[in-house]
Order: structure tokens, then sequence, then C-alpha cells
């Protein structure tokens, strides 16, 4: 007799019988107990929730299929000015990318598959869902909340202590897939140049070495450039994320936690999302123009979260996110 449908391995009847679940995010072969529900066990490996529904990995993935049109916009009037690039990178040479590496090594924990192996699964589901090589990946001990990649020759992503403290392990997957979409939609040289230019405007300008190229970076025209467009980055990589959740609430929890913290008890995802959206009614174009030159007169290195959050949920509800789903 024909073998049903419904008896392939894959089917949840099947898996059901055979008391195991394949991890959709890593892979892992996981064994459950009988009665197994979608969302209710975790993986051995990557520590995600365990699922019968598909996870989509990207064969062919284009940063041009996601990036957020304010990024490209800003970055073509970067690239525009001539001889930015090299400049770029012979500032990096010159000030700490290599420092910055050394420090790390030093002051922080490699993340490998042996150190925090679930974190490391979360790095290369990010990487495999994106096509992206897997980086340098550290655990930093930091009571402030945040993850940053930079490294123009070699890339390395950096978590703080505090953000896998208040995370789940989905939401840390979308901060660390955020990270990830920085390598892949290219970014990190400007991203570690406009991150080192913020630290040196802390420190004093005067510190900053290299002579002419310095003063090429600090021509306003470039500095303000770089700082422009490194705000807008973040948006092209808040989709990245999503592209590697592939649920838009959980980027959008992580922005919530980003802005009221992780006093969960007292958080309601429904009012911030509403929060959002009237956000984004009280902004018509000129007030978002003045609000992007606030973001960086305050020194902010990111938008902010409620701002994040409707773009994301925008950008999901517009379809596009549904379109390279299908069609990548
Ligand atoms: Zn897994
Ligand atoms: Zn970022």
């Amino acid at each position: 007799m024909a073998k049903k449908k419904s008896e392939t391995p894959e089917s949840s009847e099947a898996i059901a019988k055979s008391n195991y679940v394949r991890c959709r995010f890593c892979g892992q072969k996981n064994a459950v107990k009988d009665g197994f529900v979608n969302g209710q066990a975790v993986c051995g490996r990557c520590k995600l929730p365990l699922s019968n529904e598909p996870h989509k990995k990207f064969a062919d993935l284009n940063k041009h299929d996601y990036v957020h049109p304010a990024d490209s916009k800003a970055l073509a009037a970067l690239k525009a000015i001539p001889g930015v690039d090299s400049a770029l990178k012979k500032f990096l040479a010159v000030t700490f990318e290599s420092a910055m590496r050394v420090n790390f090594m030093a002051s922080a924990v490699k993340i490998t598959p042996i150190q925090y192996p679930d974190l490391h699964a979360k790095l290369q589901i990010a990487c495999t869902t994106l096509g992206v090589d897997m980086p340098d990946f550290f655990l930093q001990q930091n009571p402030i909340v945040n993850a940053f990649t930079f490294g123009s020759e070699r890339h390395v992503i950096v978590l703080h202590s505090s953000l896998i403290e208040r995370l789940t392990d989905e939401e840390i997957l979308a901060v660390i897939a955020h990270e990830v979409g920085h390598i892949h939609a290219q970014h990190v040289l400007y991203l570690t140049a406009a991150r080192i230019l913020e630290l040196l405007m802390q420190v004093g300008l005067n510190m900053i070495p290299g002579g002419e190229i310095a003063k090429f970076i600090l021509n306003t025209t470039v500095s303000s450039a770089l700082l422009a467009w490194a705000r807008r980055a973040e948006l092209s990589c808040d989709r990245a994320a999503l592209l590697v959740v592939q649920d838009p609430h959980v980027v959008g929890r992580v922005m919530m936690k980003l802005a009221g913290g992780s006093f969960a008890s007292k958080l309601d995802y429904d009012q911030f999302l509403e929060q959002g959206r009237e956000f984004k009614k009280l902004c018509d174009e000129n007030q978002l123009d003045n609000f992007w030159a606030n973001i960086i007169n305050a020194g902010q290195t990111h938008p902010f979260p409620i701002w994040r959050v409707s773009e994301i949920i925008d950008w999901y509800e517009s379809g596009e996110y549904g379109q390279i789903i299908k069609n990548k």
C-alpha cells in the first residue's frame, strides 16, 4: 500500500510518534516527551523554542533586498565624497581598530562551540540564515545593554552581559542577527569609523592621530555624512534581524526592553506598539528630518526604540518581508 502523505518523517504526527523534533533553527535532533506542544520545549543546543513551523534559510539574499531606503540614501551621499573609502581605511589603521581587537581578547570571553555553546549556536543560525561567514564573537561583562560589530579587516561581534541577562533566547537571537546584518549589509567599515569618531569626540578631537587623514575625516562634510548614515543603518539591520527570527514581535519586544528595561510583569507589548503608532502619527516628513538631527546632537548611537519598532512593524505589514521569505 502506498504511504500516505501524513506519514512522512517531517509531519507533526510522525514526529509525535517518534518522540523527537528537529530544531528548525539549528537542525539539532531533540528528544521530546509525549504530547509535545509547539513552543513549550526548547532545543538542547541553541535553547530556542522547538516548533514544527519551518525556518527559512536564504540561499541568495542581497542587501538591496532589505536595506532601508534612508540607509541607501545616506550611504550614497557618504560614498559620493571623493576618497572617502580609502581615507576611512587609513583612519582605522592609525586609530584603534587593532587595539580594540586586543582589548576584547584581553577583557572579554571568546564565544566558541564549548564556551557559551548556545550563544555560538545562535550566531551560527544568524550566519547561515543570512549567508555570512562566522565572525569572531565575544561576551563582555558590562552593565550597559548593548551589542556592536567592528573590524574592517576581520569582523568582530561583542555582546554585553546585561543584554544576555535581560532578554529571552529568541530576543538574543534577534540582537545577534541585527549585528550579523551589519556584516551582510557591508556596513562594518563605515560603522567602525563612526564608532571611533564618536569615541574620539568624547575624549577631545585634539587626541586624534593621523594628521591629514584626521583633518579629512573631521571635515564636517565627512563626519556629519558618516554619523547621519550610521543611525539610518540601524533600521536596515532591524530588518535583517526580522529575516532571521521570522517573527516581527520578537524584534518588537527587544525594542520594548531597550526602551523600558526588562521589568516584564509591568510591561505591556500591545501598549508599546500603540505608543509606536502614535509617535509615527506625530512625525511628518519635516519633523522627521529634525528628529534625525536631534538624535545625533543628543549623542545617541541608535534611533529611539519606539521609532524602530514602528519601522519594523510597518515593513512587515507592507508585504516586502513576506515577498523576500517567499522568493529568496
Ligand atoms: Zn536548535
Ligand atoms: Zn546596529
